[in-house]
């Protein structure tokens, strides 16, 4: 399988020149050259395989340069590290399906694609003799997943900045308390806005990204949406009685990540009817599946910050099919959202994006609302995230059985808003008790080009 920009400017790349590259270098995004197609003889072959041998027999399918054991190995040492025996157990709550997908060391799907991710780049970077510095900046989850999914790692150092006092006491203490000597923690005294234009100014200084062989972690990574494309399979066949049957899906939105891996299995042939966006008041996804308007507004903070998001970066990857694979229209599209912040999808465009997506929207009061109802009809415990999916699946009228809402977070990352719903505290897993007992290791910046980027070159690799 070979990889090509959705813009047209690189095309033939494998799948490793794929991850090490991120975003493409004509500045779309990288996706396969082709779809493969599953059919039903197949879903039956993989529905009887344990979550490791289906992960190998999907994401094999889409690269040919690593060798199969050595992938094995990555998905193996991927995958040993999830706290759930079942990896992702499908639960029946609110007359749906509920999928953990949250079992991971940080508690967060997002540890799914981005522990995948860092074995990757270990892989890869052991191969080609080369290292690796890190650098990003995060309003809470991904920084935690991002660390999480490096720390230890040969060839590879994190630095992770963060506004100070704005992000969650559990997001820091996640973030700070891994003990790790590759791992950077950078306290920015400013706000989130701070954080990312001092990262995006070290790396428009060309010569000093390269010096330091610096790199991102960011949602756009192909093989962050292949990792996820794997759970799709599995939430499907612990739903169904038989292979062919149909499901629903209902997922939490912010960048379009997971539910571009979800859209991805459909066009494989994963029999999925209904795939619905679910958003919180930041709803430029859900305005542009309803009337076709793409347009940027101001960022809303929620209770379910992750999904605190305006430019949805993956939509550039639906836009290509949606676009009939044309790279020129995807090019103009992108253009016109710099230029203009919005783009326009309309006539028999519109018509397709409805019969791909359904979207709903849902305040920070439905939210609660929503967990509210879902502990005291089935004595559950849902995140804000995931109380989304939930309240959009019961707008949309899709409370079935064949319904899954995948659960992107735990409970337990949110503790103030469930206390505050629920009076009593979320059950702390093992892996977020005695944050506080352990060592802290975070340094204090101002947002200061000169003072980050001497950071950087006193303890990069
Ligand atoms: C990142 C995140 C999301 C949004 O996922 P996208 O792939 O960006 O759409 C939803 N819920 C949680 C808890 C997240 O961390």
């Amino acid at each position: 399988m070979k990889y090509k920009s959705t813009r047209g400017g690189v095309s033939g790349i494998s799948f490793e020149e794929a991850v090490m590259m991120g975003l493409a270098s004509d500045g779309g995004l990288l996706i396969p050259e082709k779809i493969p197609l599953f059919n039903e003889k197949d879903l039956k072959h993989l529905s009887e395989l344990p979550y490791t041998k289906l992960a190998y027999e999907i994401i094999s399918r889409f690269q040919e340069g690593i060798p199969s054991d050595d992938l094995m190995q990555i998905i193996q040492k991927t995958y040993s590290r999830f706290d759930n025996v079942n990896m992702i157990p499908v639960r029946k709550a609110a007359g749906m399906r509920i999928a953990e997908l949250y079992h991971g060391p940080t508690y967060s799907f997002k540890d799914i694609a981005l522990q995948f991710l860092g074995n990757l780049f270990e892989y890869i970077l052991e191969k080609r003799k080369q290292k690796l510095n890190i650098l990003g900046a995060t309003s809470g989850d991904t920084g935690s997943a991002a660390i999480y999914g490096v720390k230890g790692k040969k060839n590879i150092n994190i630095f992770m900045l963060y506004p100070s006092n704005r992000v969650s006491n559990i997001q820091e203490l996640q973030m700070t308390t891994t003990e790790s000597s590759n791992v950077f923690c950078l306290e920015v005294t400013g706000s989130f806005d701070n954080c990312q234009s001092l990262v995006k100014d070290v790396f428009s200084d060309l010569e000093f990204k390269e010096e330091y062989s610096l790199g991102a972690v960011n949602s756009i990574n192909f093989a962050r949406i292949l990792a996820q494309m794997v759970y799709y399979f599995w939430i499907y066949f612990r739903t169904i009685r038989r292979v062919g049957e149909d499901i629903n899906v209902v997922v939490p939105t912010g960048n379009f990540g997971n539910v571009f891996a979800g859209y991805m299995t459909k066009k494989m042939g994963l029999p999925i009817t209904k795939l619905m966006i679910a958003t919180n008041r930041n709803n430029i996804l859900t305005r542009t599946v309803k009337f076709g308007d793409y347009s940027i507004e101001r960022v809303h903070p929620t209770i379910s910050p992750a999904m605190d998001i305006q430019i949805a970066s993956n939509f550039e990857r639906y836009l290509y099919y949606l676009y009939n694979e044309d790279c020129s229209k995807v090019s103009e599209a992108m253009e016109r959202l710099k230029t203009d912040k919005e783009i326009d999808i309309r006539g028999h465009l519109l018509g397709q994006l409805q019969r791909d997506f359904i979207a709903g929207e849902t305040s920070d009061e439905e939210m609660k609302n929503t967990i509210r109802q879902v502990f005291s009809k089935s004595d559950y415990v849902i995140d804000p995230h995931t109380a989304c999916a939930v309240h959009a699946a019961e707008q949309m009228e899709l409370v079935a059985d064949n319904t899954v809402c995948l659960s992107t977070a735990h409970p337990a990352k949110f503790p103030e808003v469930i206390h505050e719903v629920l009076s009593v505290w979320p059950e702390m897993p093992s892996g977020l008790q005695n944050l506080e007992e352990r060592q802290r290791r975070s340094e204090r910046i101002n947002p200061d080009e000169s003072i980050l980027k001497d950071f950087i070159a006193k303890n990069a690799k």
